[in-house]
Order: C-alpha cells, then sequence, then structure tokens
C-alpha cells in the first residue's frame, strides 16, 4: 500500500514516459521495435506508394469461394473447428502439409510436423528450444528481420554471413565457423532463407546448397531453413530444399502465409523426432495449441480447392510486379545504384553509393509520398546503411513504377545535395 508519505516521494503514476522500467525484463530491453512497423503508420496513408510493408496480394484469392468454405467447416465440423486441440495440429493438415512440402523434394512423416501459428512462432520456438543469453547464432547478412526479432529477445549474439547475388557464400560460413572454432566457441544453429529471400531477393544456388550442407556436415551445425517463398518461383523452381539433403540436421520452417492467406496464421516446422516433441513443449506452453479452425479452413482448402493452380495465380500476380518494379528501376535510377534481380518472392534489395544513409534518406522519402524499409533493421550489427529494401508484392504495377519514378527523384535530389 502507498502511503500518504510515500506518494509525495514518487512522481505521480503517468507522468513520466514509462512507469514500469525497472520492472520489464532483461530480455525485453534487448529487443527492438521493428523499423518496418514503426513506418506502417505513415506509409499506409493513400498517397503514399509504399514498397515497404510485404502484404501477400490476398485480393487474388478467390474471397466468396473461401467464405462458403469457412462457414461450411464451421456449420459441419464446428464441434472440433471451434474446440481446443492437439498441440502438435490436427493430424489431417500434417498428412497434407507432407504433400506441399512433396513438391519442394520433401520425404516427410506427419509425425514430424508440429503446425505453428505462422513461421514466426516457428522462430520463437525455434529459440526458446535451442538459445541462452550469449549464444552464438550465425544468419545471412541480410537477414528477415522477425528472425533476428527472436534471437536477439533470446538474447543470443547474431553472426552475420555475407552473400552475394547466388545467396550464402560458403566460404564466408567456413571462415565465420573457423574464427569461431579458434575462439573455443559454437555456433548453435545457422538459419538461413534460401529461396527468394527476405530481404536481399536472391536465391542460393544448387551447388551452394550441396556446399552449406557439407560444411554442416563437417562442423557439426544444425541448419534451420525458414521456405516461406519457395513455390513462389517465377522462371524456375528454386534448388531442391536443404531439408532434403539432410534429415537429422535441418529444421525446416513453412507457411502457408504466401501461398493461401497470411491472416489465417498456419504455419508449420519440420525437425527430426527428438526435437519435435521439444517445440511442441515450447508450443503448448505459447499457445496451448495451434487454432483448430484455421487449422480446418486450411486443409479444406488442400482437400477441396485447386490450391496448386491458386499459387501460379500468385506467381503470375507477382511475377508482373516485379517486372513493373525492375523495369522501373533500369528507367529512373540514376548511374551508381545496384540492386538484386529475384527471381521469385516479394524483394528488391538496393544499394546506394558509398557513404550514404537509407534511414536518413527515409523522412524525404516519405515527403515525396513514397515508403521503403531502410536496410540497418536486417542486420544485428548496424551493417546495412546504405541499402533499402522494396517490396513489390502489394502495389499493382502502374503504383510500383509511380513509386520508384518518385524513389529515384528523392536519390536524384540526394546526390545534388
Ligand atoms: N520468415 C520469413 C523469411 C518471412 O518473410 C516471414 C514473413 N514475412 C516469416 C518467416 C513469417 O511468416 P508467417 O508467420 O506469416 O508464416
Amino acid at each position: 500500500m502507498t502511503t500518504g508519505e510515500d506518494a509525495e516521494k514518487q512522481p505521480p503514476h503517468g507522468t513520466t514516459l514509462d512507469d514500469y522500467t525497472d520492472r520489464y525484463s532483461a530480455a525485453l530491453r534487448g529487443m527492438t521495435p521493428s523499423e518496418i512497423r514503426a513506418l506502417f503508420s505513415v506509409a499506409n496513408r493513400p498517397e503514399v506508394v509504399s514498397l515497404a510493408g510485404g502484404m501477400p496480394y490476398v485480393e487474388a484469392l478467390p474471397l466468396q469461394s473461401i467464405a462458403a468454405l469457412v462457414s461450411e467447416v464451421v456449420s459441419a465440423q464446428g464441434s472440433v473447428a471451434l474446440q481446443y486441440g492437439s498441440g502438435q495440429g490436427l493430424p489431417e493438415l500434417r498428412e497434407q502439409i507432407c504433400e506441399v512440402m512433396d513438391l519442394e523434394g520433401i520425404a516427410a512423416s506427419a509425425d514430424d510436423i508440429v503446425v505453428t501459428t505462422g513461421s514466426q512462432q516457428a522462430l520463437d520456438m525455434v529459440s526458446r528450444v535451442f538459445l541462452d543469453p550469449g549464444d552464438v547464432v550465425l544468419a545471412e547478412g541480410p537477414s528477415y528481420v522477425g528472425a533476428l526479432g527472436t534471437f536477439q529477445a533470446a538474447q543470443a549474439e547474431v553472426v552475420h554471413v555475407a552473400m552475394d547475388h547466388d545467396g550464402l557464400i560458403p566460404s564466408e560460413l567456413k571462415a565465420t565457423l573457423e574464427r569461431l572454432r579458434r575462439d573455443g566457441r559454437r555456433a548453435k544453429f545457422l538459419y538461413t532463407v534460401p529461396n527468394f529471400h527476405n530481404p536481399a531477393g536472391v536465391t542460393l544456388t544448387e551447388s551452394r546448397r550441396d556446399e552449406v550442407m557439407a560444411l554442416a556436415e563437417a562442423y557439426d551445425l544444425l541448419v534451420v531453413e525458414d521456405n516461406p517463398y519457395g513455390l513462389l518461383g517465377f522462371e524456375a523452381s528454386p534448388g531442391r530444399a536443404l531439408r532434403s539433403r539432410s534429415q537429422s540436421r535441418v529444421i525446416y520452417l513453412g507457411s502457408f502465409s504466401k501461398t493461401f492467406a497470411a491472416g489465417l496464421r498456419v504455419g508449420w516446422v519440420l525437425a527430426p523426432h527428438a526435437v519435435r516433441d521439444k517445440l511442441t513443449m515450447v508450443s503448448e506452453a505459447q499457445v496451448l495449441s495451434p487454432s483448430n479452425l484455421t487449422q480446418k479452413v486450411v486443409s479444406e482448402y488442400l482437400l477441396k480447392y485447386p490450391w496448386r493452380e491458386q499459387i501460379k495465380v500468385f506467381r503470375d500476380v507477382y511475377q508482373e510486379r516485379r517486372d513493373a518494379m525492375l523495369h522501373a528501376l533500369e528507367l529512373h535510377m540514376p548511374a551508381g545504384i545496384t540492386w538484386t534481380r529475384p527471381t521469385g518472392g516479394f524483394y528488391i534489395w538496393l544499394t546506394l553509393p558509398e557513404g550514404w544513409d537509407a534511414k536518413a534518406m527515409v523522412p524525404r522519402a516519405l515527403a515525396h509520398k513514397v515508403a521503403y524499409v531502410p536496410g540497418i533493421g536486417f542486420y544485428a550489427d548496424g551493417d546495412g546503411v546504405r541499402q533499402m529494401r522494396l517490396s513489390y508484392c502489394y502495389p499493382p504495377p502502374e503504383r510500383i513504377a509511380e513509386g520508384i519514378r518518385r524513389l529515384a527523384g528523392v536519390i536524384g535530389e540526394e546526390s545534388e545535395l
């Protein structure tokens, strides 16, 4: 109880910016707000062309058919759909997930799958299963911001491994593993997005996949393969999944967010047996069970809807948008600016000339009504200063072209400053 005297000594509740700072966990203090979310409030204004968010174009879905499906799930299977479920996820959906993974050359048993509330939860589960404060995690530089967030929340140290246009560079991975070994340290795992990387927009070549797995073998390294975009290749399929090369060394994360509907929040993790049990235990502590309702919706969709055709529809939409962005970049960008040329997925990674600062340029870009995500948020070590991520997934092609024209204007002005 607060006495009258105490109350005089302390500032009244609500008068400082945050009255709870002395109570927060050390882990929370390691977390930083996402650069992307901070941008969203401005980027979402209708006059701004947002090349910032990575929102899937769900409008390409047959919304009326899905409405009927949801209604059918509730009326015909409500007693299961509206009930608590198993921590590991519905068995029938896990069987169907095996079929989806088969498209990427992965042979799996439904028993080794844990259904998650999107791969974001899977990343947090993996962090909780493996990471202690101070542990080393290897990740591509740049890396997916949501993964960095979970590793940082676990107070792990992220060590980046450089990429080029062919993805993660195996010789860099080897040098990093050697350096750690010399220092008497060992990475808990390598986190990698081999296909249509977020944010770099590059794909690991087939031969490099072999090299990465050979290094994993030689250095006893566990690999966390995050693959939400693998089925969204425009020209050809990417190389075979790392998981198809090793069952025991790879924990594989999949998601329906980009191939079906992000709002349903259904993903999965495929892991060696022993790890699967630990992941299930952690998931039960987090959410008891993933939503039966959304699992049922995904399951019925896979059963009754031509979902492979729908993935082709998504691919066509994104390919047209990728083409619009690449074309506009060629047309408008001044010399000295470079960018990646993705063959699938959602993102282009753009590099400004030496000495430039993409984050400092954001206010001017917003004044010119275009938004992007500065590269620094995709590194744990302050790198990425002169880079930015451009997403082509959501705006229609003509808005993308206009957005790039505006961005080129901002960059042109910057070079005159
Ligand atoms: N991993 C990567 C590489 C992503 O790009 C995303 C979403 N942007 C996720 C994981 C999380 O996806 P979800 O939780 O929707 O499955």
